[in-house]
């Protein structure tokens, strides 16, 4: 048998050959395999009426962490636990839904004790308590070596469910919040694990700017309420979260939605903590392909004014274009040339 490597193909191309190759039709399936969460009705979903009298569809999302490849043994079981739920929260919120319930999946190594697995499900079930959802179930294993978490969340969309693919030329890129947070605060944690200034409890001595920074990539906040608003806003043509990057999740929208677009770098939301300390790790590179920020990236009809529907802050950080390409444009003008695009597992 011929042996291809992986790498060749990358995450991406793995995901589109198992849907390719497992695709069937079905009329209950609205959204399948492509976006932060399928969309699927069932006979049943008739008796569930939305505010409109139409049905609401069901979301369902499912991610995974594996010891060593999105964490480290040492990290604080608490908030793995926490981002574990978080993460597949934040998938039912890119499509405007509300989330409600969860299945837990886990298999355990000897190494990992009882404590250890108390931590995190408390901090799982502190997540699972802000946002309201239930577990239903789940699945515990053995395993030899690393610890393995896959979380299922299954959320309720309103009639406007908003997908990766219906963003327009013309219409504007926003995003809900600073960028290059967790990436930065990932580099600050893993030097200081180094020199062994963090505890195994996850309580740091050091300043609270840096605290800011290692928790916005440890206990990321999923952005539920503002996915709602923007859902029943009736301005955003296409939404997702931004999980592996910004350039990288904003070639997905722009894929699926056949066009291009442009950034200005120098309208990129960051926060003081970054700014403050982001010159030594890279800077820029993290805002633009750094991930895991958990914030919403959405596209608004180029005659919309969202802040005329919209509570909260959002910011304006470039435009979709006609041509299939993305640009990053710094303040005069010049093009912005970036060393890679998005982070993409088997290719890392
Ligand atoms: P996200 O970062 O929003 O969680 P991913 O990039 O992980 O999204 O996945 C992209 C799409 O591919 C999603 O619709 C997801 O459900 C689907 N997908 C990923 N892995 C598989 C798989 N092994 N089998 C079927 N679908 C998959
Ligand atoms: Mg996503």
């Amino acid at each position: 048998m011929k042996r291809s490597s992986l790498r060749d193909i990358g995450e991406f191309g793995l995901i589109q050959r198992i849907a390719h190759k497992a695709k069937r039709r079905d009329a209950s399936v609205l959204v399948g395999i492509g976006d932060d969460a399928a969309v699927i009705t069932s006979p049943l979903s008739p008796l569930i009426k939305g505010e409109m009298g139409g049905v609401v569809p069901l979301l369902v999302t499912a991610d995974s962490l594996v010891e060593d490849v999105h964490f480290r043994r040492n990290s604080p079981p608490d908030a793995l636990g926490w981002k574990a739920l978080a993460v597949s929260i934040s998938d039912i919120a890119a499509m405007g839904g509300v989330p409600e319930h969860y299945l837990l999946s886990i298999s355990v190594p000897e190494g990992i004790s009882v404590e250890y697995l108390d931590l995190f499900v408390k901090g799982m079930a502190d997540a699972a308590k802000k946002y309201k959802l239930s577990l239903i179930g789940g699945d515990t294993t053995s395993s030899p070596d690393k610890l393995y978490i896959s979380v299922t969340v299954l959320g309720r969309g309103s009639e406007r469910v908003l997908l990766r693919s219906g963003a327009r030329p013309g219409d504007k890129i926003f995003v809900s919040g600073t960028l290059g947070d967790s990436a930065l605060g990932l580099k600050i944690l893993e030097k200081e694990t180094e020199n062994k200034k963090v505890e195994r409890t996850g309580r740091f001595t050091d300043s609270p700017i840096r605290r800011f920074l290692i928790d916005r990539h440890l206990r990321p906040v999923p952005r539920v309420k503002e996915g709602v608003e923007l859902a029943k806003s009736g301005m955003v043509t296409s939404m997702m979260d931004i999980s592996d990057g910004l350039l990288g999740d904003l070639g997905h929208i722009c894929e699926q939605s056949r066009v291009g677009a442009r950034i200005w770098l120098d309208r990129l939301p960051l926060s003081r903590g970054f700014m403050g300390l982001s010159g030594g790790y890279g800077g820029i590179e993290l805002v633009l392909n750094g991930g895991e920020d958990y914030e919403l990236l959405f596209t608004v009809g180029e005659k919309d004014d969202i802040f005329s529907k919209c509570r909260s802050t959002y910011r304006c950080i470039g435009e979709i274009l006609r041509e299939k390409d993305i640009e990053v444009i710094d303040k005069d003008g010049c093009p912005y040339t970036t060393k890679k695009r998005g982070y993409e597992h088997f290719r890392e």
